[in-house]
């Protein structure tokens, strides 16, 4: 079977409600979308300088994606299937930007080599590559359009590095089709991504779209076969952080029958408060819970697809 294809031509820089659809695909459809690196492939070498891009193209995320029979209130279930990365990746280090962005005087380009799952930073320091999705999301709730490079509620720039083959992330529908864009993948990312960018690819990411109808689910939630995580974006880390233990919490309250208290004493005893990056407009942290300390037998009628 040959799977159905989005070209990186066809992609969005601002999620928004009523965009022309790339494609059109049934619940149930492997797909994939093909996706240039954040910066549109525009760094090629070392000697390439940020100041000589083109700033409108940043963050460019494939599609929208029209997923039949979606409608505002039913939950998009994204599972990430593969991600097949093109060498090399690129990053940069540059004033204004990230953590850093204060100390650092002269913009720098690097070229990573990609090969065998590898990722050379320098001829002595290989690491392993963790492929991961930066950038997934759908149409907004709201009227407004809203820049990929954010992260919200919808999705969006979230730099989860959970967000790899394997995992599944969990995204409100709020227009019909959802109109889901992703893009941005990294070879490898640490939390918090400080520089303001990790080691960028383009490549192919296969996905299996699926619809949730029914359930009540705090979202962005990702889960994989270890952990569930709830992610949350806010002006500050704190309040991102206290977003994604309310949300966890209203899981179980709402869909577990503990009360606020027991779940939160449990999250207290069991939950870790995680980074995923502090260096787009809106910061994004999430709440992890290891699924085997967490009896969650219910699990499986909640995200059961239509
Ligand atoms: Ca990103
Ligand atoms: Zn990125």
């Amino acid at each position: 079977m040959t799977l159905e294809k989005v070209s990186s031509s066809s992609c969005i820089f601002a999620f928004k409600k009523g965009l022309k659809p790339a494609i059109r695909v049934q619940p149930g459809s492997d797909l994939i979308l093909e996706t240039r690196d954040c910066f549109s492939d525009q760094l090629k070498s070392s000697e390439d300088e940020i100041a000589d891009m083109d700033w409108s193209r940043i963050n460019p995320a494939t599609g929208p994606i029209y997923l039949e029979g979606a409608c505002p209130g039913d939950i998009l279930k994204v599972e990430i299937k593969d991600i097949r990365l093109k060498s090399p990746a690129v990053m940069i280090a540059a004033p204004g930007e990230g953590v850093l962005g204060d100390r650092i005087e002269n913009p720098v380009t690097k070229i990573l080599p990609l090969s065998d799952n590898r990722i050379e930073f320098s001829p002595d320091r290989v690491y392993q590559q963790k492929p991961m999705v930066g950038v997934m999301g759908v149409a907004p709730a709201g009227e407004e359009e809203i820049p990929t490079g954010y992260p919200g509620p919808h999705g969006g720039n979230m730099d989860c590095r959970l967000l790899q083959a394997g995992s599944t992330l969990y995204l409100p529908v709020n227009t019909p089709g959802a109109l889901l864009a992703a893009g941005d993948m990294h070879a490898l990312m640490g939390d918090g991504e400080i520089v303001v960018c990790a080691a960028e690819a383009g490549g192919e990411l296969e996905i299996l779209l699926d619809l949730v109808r029914g359930s009540s689910l705090p979202l962005p939630l990702l889960e994989n076969t270890r952990v569930i995580s709830t992610i949350a974006s806010a002006k500050t880390l704190d309040e991102a952080v206290n977003r994604a233990v309310y949300k966890m919490t209203d899981l179980l309250v709402d869909n577990f029958n503990f009360t606020l208290s027991e779940a939160g004493m449990l999250l207290s005893l069991i939950g870790q408060a995680e980074i995923c990056q502090v260096v787009d407009p809106l910061k994004t942290a999430r709440f992890t819970l290891a699924r085997e300390e967490i009896n969650l037998k219910r699990w499986q009628d909640i995200t059961r697809t239509i």
